[in-house]
């Protein structure tokens, strides 16, 4: 399996319209184009499996990036999303979305679509296959893991420990894991969780995220004996700007110190099972370890979000910069092998999308 880097470029906020757009989507939308900060006749291209622009919908984006995973959660494999980029440009807005039908993320409209699909097996195998949906919902807040089902005050200030377990994986211990079976079930513990997540005001926004919000929904299919179980997760990452531009306090630095390292863990695994090699350093933050990055089956999806504007010029400049080394990611394709079962190491090889291709960075003469 691969991983699918696509970048999404937001539109310009209200109080933006009076602002150049300094990134484009390019080459039938496969390539960013942003200019070389010191000498602006020149422009960088970055290239992304997929490139979205402004006009691309949430419908649009969970269709082409999410609704394809489905069909391996069902099979067995793990997903994985990811959104990537600075605080201002569409994580949230990506993952979680608005209210109305149209403004939901691909969150919700995964939740959906799996409900669907649990629905379909359901009917398909005249229910001698049942399918149950639970969720557990965390951040990790300088390198500490804290429920979010438990309130801000209930937490202890450690967080969470972490164990591996006797198949040598990563478990948070005490972590809450909430059965929910239907949409609504769902979207109600997840609005009430959402309103458990650190936020702390900066500079760049009145409600920068400076935790990694990672969600799990664990798909449990069961048929008579054999039991299947599969996770998606779906990580909001914390704000990955440039501190010096802040104006951090003490507190803040920490919280940086700590976003940093564990962004660039991941940007290390990412590039580490891109390339084959053997020593995966996911061991080296809790996000990667909890989450056995390359160390799961399944089928990952980073989008990268990015604002069109000057004020983010290099922090744009450098999220790319972090996608470049997200080139492809190769993790051994295996089903989630099922209890009583023979396993079948090997079969069902995902038909996915194609994978990311190598970024270039080339300067391109105008
Ligand atoms: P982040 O989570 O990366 O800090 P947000 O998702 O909060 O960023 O987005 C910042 C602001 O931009 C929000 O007001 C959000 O509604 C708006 N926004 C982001 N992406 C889009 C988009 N594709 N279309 C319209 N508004 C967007
Ligand atoms: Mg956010």
């Amino acid at each position: 399996m691969s991983v699918r880097v696509v970048a999404r470029i937001r539109p310009l906020l209200k109080n933006e319209l009076d602002k150049d757009k300094i990134v484009e989507a390019a080459d039938n939308k496969t390539v960013v184009r942003i200019p070389n900060p010191k000498n602006e006749a020149e422009l960088y291209s970055f290239q992304f499996s997929s490139v979205y622009d402004e006009a691309a919908t949430q419908q649009d984006m969970f269709e082409n990036e999410v609704s394809p995973t489905v069909k391996h959660l069902f099979k067995g494999c793990d997903v994985t999303l990811f959104a990537y980029g600075v605080t201002g440009t569409g994580k949230t807005h990506t993952m979680r979305g608005g209210k109305s039908l149209a403004d939901r993320g691909v969150i919700p409209r995964l939740l959906s679509s799996i409900y669907r699909r649990a629905r379909k097996v359901e009917k398909d195998t005249a229910n001698a296959t049942q399918v149950e949906v639970a969720m557990s919902y965390y951040e990790i807040y300088n390198d500490r893991v804290f429920d979010l089902f438990e309130p801000p005050e209930k937490r202890t200030p450690a967080g969470l420990p972490i164990r591996d377990n006797q198949s040598g994986k990563a478990v948070v211990v005490g972590l809450t894991e909430r059965p929910c079976t239907t949409l609504k079930e769902f979207e109600q513990l997840y609005d009430q969780a959402n309103l458990n997540r650190s936020t702390s005001a900066t500079k760049l926004n009145a409600h920068s995220s400076r935790s990694h919000a990672v969600l799990c929904v664990k798909v449990t299919q069961t048929t008579g004996e054999e039991v299947q179980f599969s996770t998606a997760s779906a990580i909001d990452l914390a704000g990955s700007e440039d501190n010096r531009r802040t104006d951090n306090n003490k507190e803040r630095l920490v919280e940086s110190a700590s976003i940093n390292k564990s962004l660039f863990v991941l940007a290390s695994c990412v590039e580490a099972i891109s390339k084959k090699q053997s020593r995966i350093p996911y061991r080296e933050s809790k996000m990667t370890r909890i989450l056995a990055l390359g160390q799961n089956n399944g089928h990952c999806v980073m989008i990268l979000n990015l604002a069109p504007v000057r004020s983010y010029h290099l922090d744009t400049l450098s999220s790319l910069n972090f996608a470049n080394r997200t080139k492809k990611i190769e993790v051994n394709e295996i089903e989630n092998q099922p209890f009583f079962r023979d396993p079948l190491p090997g079969k069902n090889k995902l038909e996915g999308k194609p994978d990311a291709p190598a970024m270039n960075r080339q300067p391109l003469r105008p």
